[in-house]
């Protein structure tokens, strides 16, 4: 490859200062001190396990509390978010990230796909938000993976493997709509990557993993902001510390759990509308 030499300003191009791409100030405000009151006082309505190298569905009325669980050991989870009502309002990781940054954590919203555009969930809890960014900057909770699947496996490596997080999703969907798996896959998306913790290296820029911090006992907490369907793959990588698509690593179950608060806690809430805009394009 023939490389330009640089510009003789280049030193000056390059000390130009960032600026924030979608500076969030005008946000609407999640109310995160009635949600904190709210959390005070919930009971458990439902609860699921994911076996590892699999995943699982639960539904999430509008109101409720969603807590993924860390049991027994530390392990990753894929997760997906749909409109429990519509399939084609879903989890939107990429403009989650340009809203929120790489990694999510408490008070940032799980935002969804055009043209609802709003927040599907808000993050009310995270045991691991004391993580930070750490030195490497990796941190938890990331809207940059994607999910693993069988396709760049087979890309990477030549080999079939059946038990990636986008397959567990596909199957888990394929289950609770009783669509086909070819047709429930069209609907699996990118993932928040639960409990994983990611970055980007300084001096290649490329996506890496680290085994996570989480351990037993904790937990994110989500707050549904509409009627969600959740959809958790156990990930094939366990902790994510050393590979995924591969039986070799150890794995530990999860677990989801709905939680209803006292109404009475909700009182000024109201599930979001969807976004306003006319989608005329100029038409
Ligand atoms: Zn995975």
């Amino acid at each position: 490859m023939i490389e330009n030499d640089p510009p003789s300003d280049a030193a000056a191009r390059r000390a130009i200062a960032p600026v924030i791409c979608y500076p969030t100030a005008t946000l609407p405000q999640p109310d995160m001190a009635l949600y904190d009151a709210a959390r005070q006082d919930v009971q458990e309505t439902a609860r699921v396990t994911v076996t590892p190298r699999d995943a699982n569905y639960i539904v999430v009325p509008a109101g409720h509390f969603l807590r993924i669980h860390s049991v027994h050991g530390p392990q990753v989870g894929d997760l997906n978010l749909f409109n429990a009502h519509d399939l084609s309002e879903r989890f939107y990781s990429g403009k989650t990230r340009a809203l929120h940054g790489t990694h999510v954590t408490t008070g940032d919203r799980l935002w969804s796909s055009f043209p609802a555009l709003r927040p599907m969930a808000t993050i009310t809890h995270d045991t691991l938000g004391w993580y930070g960014i750490d030195q490497y900057g990796g941190s938890v909770h990331d809207v940059i993976g994607t999910r693993c699947d069988p396709y760049t496996g087979r890309l990477l490596s030549g080999a079939d493997y059946h038990h990636c997080c986008h397959s567990n999703l596909t199957r888990a969907l394929a289950d609770h709509t009783d669509m086909d798996l070819h047709d429930a896959e069209a609907h699996v998306h990118d993932v928040l990557n639960v409990f994983m913790c990611t970055g980007f290296t300084r001096d290649t820029g490329q996506y890496f993993m680290k085994a996570s911090p989480v351990r037993p006992g904790d937990y994110l907490e989500l707050f549904a902001e509409i009627d969600l369907l959740a959809v958790l793959s156990a990930c094939p990588g366990g902790d994510c510390g050393a590979e995924h698509s591969s039986d070799v690593t150890q794995c530990y179950p999860l677990e989801m759990q709905v939680l209803a608060p006292d109404p009475a806690r909700l009182l000024g809430w109201s599930s979001p509308q969807a976004n306003g805009y006319d989608r005329s394009h100029g038409r």
